[in-house]
């Protein structure tokens, strides 16, 4: 059992067929299947031993796929790094891990990856090639066992400096299989488009791995910009989109009245975030196809549950438990929560990370009887179905009443004026939190701050609606496009 078996035995069942596009240059499954066997040979001639962390901190280009199969085939874990990190963090990164080696993009030199012990190598799309041509292919793949560690995803969870979420081999190749053939109904006609980091677990396993995995093509973006993957879409007849909500929006805005062509485009997927409902029909109505909303997290490799294709979808849930996997609500004493109650969202099966690694007292927390708390709140409905209420974390409390965000944001998503929607708390002197909201408009529209507190105020109990409302240009987003409500910062409400 290696991971990186999909890649092999997808360059050879058909090893012509075009693996990875980026612009005009398309990488095909023979080419992907020999360079990182040479990636393998190279990193085994530098002293990698199986089960040594080897980082990777490449945007999104066909040398991130080289190097993750590569470290894989190696018998080695794939640490993979945002290529934005600051000296900093690449030091936390690479010493939390006890990284080997780092395969790192030329700009990311002056970070500091120069600095990381034993093998550290600052690629360019041809310095890869002609550092890897001077090494023998790698015979096979490393044999590792299921509960081997593949890939360590450093993840924030709910607290705390980052921590790495280990991912076994059987995680992500279970994960792939159920989401990629299954879930999606993917083929090797298809072209999955990958806007995500590749660094991050949703781009890695419904991106990557799960078109590597069926011998489909993999149309890449180093960083996404919606007009440039409205381009991509178009040229390269894209039939799967994953996104984050945000990246919806902002495909909708980029579109504006024209009518680009994306007839191929057959199915989307919504992850990493809450999907606006309303944000979903305008884009299905205007693109012609269907998103699938799912969930997950890094720790659970990440998909957990999905609106899956053959049963009836409910916008603005994420669906049902995939194959293997189940999902319960727990209330705060950890009994299980009755239809429609309020609680913690938990996950059991094979989809859940083997502990954050090296940090046994934070995985004890995380994972109690082999259930994983996610720190998210939701519900099940009567037919099974779970519902996102919004994060523990994100929850504010005002006066003494629990205010969700995610409601109140949903509320203003339905305003024609808004592209994207914040709401938060901040400190009150009498009630605790107040409730605020950060909004843009999308491009042309208008509205004033009063306007749209009188529009939620209209349609939410009292104590929901946002006191004060403020229209910024653009909301500060993650890596992946999620909206970062830590960064945002408000003034304090007048008390009263
Ligand atoms: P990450 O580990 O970066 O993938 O982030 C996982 C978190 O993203 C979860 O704990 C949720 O808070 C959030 N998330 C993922 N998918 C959804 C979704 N469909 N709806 C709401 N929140 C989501």
């Amino acid at each position: 059992m290696n991971l990186a078996s999909i890649l092999v035995d997808s360059a050879a069942r058909d090893p012509r067929r075009p693996a990875l596009r980026l612009g005009d240059r398309t990488v095909s499954y023979a080419e992907l299947d020999d360079a990182s066997a040479r990636c393998a040979g190279y990193l085994r001639a530098q002293g990698v031993v199986p089960g040594d962390r080897v980082a990777l901190m490449l945007p999104n280009v066909p040398e991130f796929a080289v190097g993750y199969y590569g470290i894989l085939r190696a018998g080695a874990v794939v640490v993979p790094m945002n290529p934005l990190l600051k000296p900093r963090e690449v030091d936390y990164y690479l010493e939390d891990s006890g990284a080997r080696g780092i395969l790192a993009w030329h700009t990311t030199e002056q970070a500091g990856v120069d600095r990381a012990d034993g093998v550290s190598t600052i690629v360019t799309p041809d310095g890869l090639a002609a550092l890897l041509a001077g090494y023998e292919p790698a015979a096979g793949l490393v044999e590792r066992a299921g509960d081997d560690t593949a890939v360590i995803l450093y993840t924030s969870g709910t607290t705390g400096q980052p921590k790495g979420a280990e991912l076994t081999h059987e995680n992500l190749r279970r994960n792939v299989e159920v989401t990629g053939a299954t879930l999606l109904g993917l083929d090797a006609d298809d072209v999955m488009f990958g806007a995500l980091p590749l660094f991050h677990s949703f781009g890695q396993t419904v991106a990557l791995n799960c078109a590597v995995a069926v011998g489909a093509c993999l149309a890449l973006l180093p960083r996404f910009d919606a007009a440039q993957a409205l381009e991509v879409l178009v040229r390269d007849r894209a039939s799967v989109f994953a996104g984050v909500p945000t990246m919806y929006a902002a495909l909708l805005a980029a579109a504006g009245d024209g009518e680009p062509d994306l007839s191929a485009l057959r199915t989307c997927v919504s992850g990493g975030a809450a999907m606006p409902v309303e944000l979903l029909r305008r884009f299905e109505e205007k693109f012609g196809c269907v998103i699938l909303e799912g969930y997950g997290l890094s720790e659970t490799s990440p998909v957990a549950s999905f609106n899956h294709p053959d049963r009836p979808r409910k916008p603005g849930t994420i669906g049902t438990p995939i194959d293997g996997v189940e999902m319960d609500v727990r209330t705060a004493d950890g009994t299980p929560a009755a239809t429609g109650e309020i609680g913690e969202i938990v996950i059991r099966g094979h989809n859940v990370m083997k502990g954050y690694w090296q940090r046994p007292e934070a995985t004890a927390e995380a994972i109690v009887d082999g259930w994983f708390r996610t720190g998210d709140l939701g519900t099940r409905d009567a037919d099974g179905y779970y519902r996102i209420v919004d994060r523990t974390k994100d929850l504010v409390i005002r006066g003494g009443f629990n205010v969700y965000p995610r409601e109140v944001e949903e509320v203003l998503y339905e305003h024609p004026a808004v592209a994207e929607a914040a709401v938060l708390g901040t400190p009150h002197p009498t009630l605790g939190e107040e409730v605020v909201a950060v909004v843009a408009l999308r491009p042309g529209a208008s509205a004033t701050p009063e306007e749209l507190r009188e529009y939620v105020r209209g349609q939410l109990a009292a104590y929901k609606y946002p006191r004060q409302v403020w229209v910024v240009p653009a909301l500060p987003k993650g890596p992946t496009g999620k909206i970062l409500k830590r960064s945002i910062t408000v003034p304090p409400p007048a008390a009263g």
